[in-house]
């Protein structure tokens, strides 16, 4: 079992040819690729869209002006280590900055890994859990991250037992690559975990490409779906790994053949060094509108953009927003209105 985290580690795999500047890509952003995804990456394709997701390239050394390093506002809306507070009923709970991948155009690139915000202290804890106790305007609980489930099932539980004395808590959701990148961390034991808190779960798996539910992956939404965890999709609308629609079907469609409903199609964020991922809204509307005609009404996802600065997540499908030519105006959950790109 390879596990791949260091430019070094990536020659010795077989995915690069030599280091080049990878070192210093990785001083900054961490590498992590599981045995499960070297297995789908396919090494004979230069323009492999698994590679692409998770092998780190020299073109992440270009910052552009308009990347920032917390884009989608985490920060600002931080009343307590470990809590974004985004919107009025409901909390982000990021007890980790962890995870088993490193994907290469993440929005919190700057906060996971070895080199990240690391995982809450007992006291962090704590506040974390007396702030969600406090606010009983607060319905759902995220735990996201990080990956909520490199914690091993004693820890999940754990959080899961506080988690389940605060009364006015009605759903529990984790947003997770484990599923597909980790499948084998997938047992019952894992299962029972994020059941424990007697709450409605609900876990959304992060997948970008079909080819990433390999048999070991499908199992995993099994024993989930099975054991009561209802599942939603996330995926990222990304330049070289799903931007055609043939792809981006046969995602949407894999993703419903195992019981997991489309949720979420991301706008890729303005996160520094991935430019090279990014395609257009233009682009990502004429996407999606092919999509409506082309599956089921089941496969359809919601296109959106988390807007910079913390405003939160807004539809972008063709109707939504007005501009063009690149720059359009989004509006935000409140009614705001906002540039974007930002000015
Ligand atoms: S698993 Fe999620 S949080 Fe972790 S690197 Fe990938 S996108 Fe970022």
């Amino acid at each position: 079992m390879t596990f791949v985290k260091s430019a070094k580690a990536l020659v010795d795999a077989g995915l690069v040819q030599d280091i080049g500047t990878l070192d210093v890509v990785a001083e900054r952003y961490a590498i992590g690729i599981t045995p499960a995804v070297l297995d789908l990456i396919d090494r004979a394709d230069p323009e492999d869209p698994i590679a692409r997701q998770f092998v780190p390239t020299e073109a992440e050394l270009l910052t552009k002006p308009e990347e920032r390093a917390d884009p989608i506002g985490d920060l600002s809306h931080s009343p307590v280590e470990g809590i974004v507070h985004r919107y009025p009923d409901r909390v982000l709970l990021k007890a980790v900055h962890v995870c088993p991948v490193y994907c290469r155009f993440c929005f919190r690139r700057e906060m996971v890994g070895p080199q990240g915000l690391g995982t809450l202290t007992g006291p962090e804890l704590d506040a974390a859990m007396d702030y969600i106790a406090a606010h009983e305007e607060i319905w759902e609980v995220i735990l996201t991250g990080g990956d909520p489930l490199v914690l091993s099932p004693r820890r999940l539980a754990g959080l899961m037992e506080r988690l389940a004395k605060i009364e006015h808590v009605k759903i529990v959701r984790f947003h997770t690559r484990v599923p597909v990148v980790e499948p084998e961390r997938i047992d019952e034991a894992m299962v029972e975990a994020l059941m424990s808190s007697g709450k409605t779960t609900y876990l959304a798996v992060h997948a970008n490409h079909p080819r990433e539910f390999s048999p070991a992956a499908r199992q995993a939404f099994k024993k989930l779906f099975d054991g009561g965890v209802a599942l939603l999709s996330q995926s990222v609308l990304l330049r070289g790994v799903n931007d055609d629609v043939e792809t981006l079907a046969a995602l949407m469609r894999g993703f419903v053949e195992n019981r997991i409903k489309p949720y979420y199609l991301h706008h890729p964020d303005l996160a520094p060094g991935t430019s090279h991922f990014r395609i257009g809204i233009e682009e990502g509307q004429a996407l999606v509108a092919a999509l409506r005609g082309r599956i089921s009404g089941l496969c359809q996802p919601t296109y959106v953009l988390d807007i910079p600065g913390g405003h939160g997540k807004t539809d972008i499908g063709a109707a939504k927003v007005s501009g063009g030519d690149g720059c359009f105006t989004v509006r935000d959950w409140r009614g705001g209105e906002h540039a974007y790109p930002p000015e």
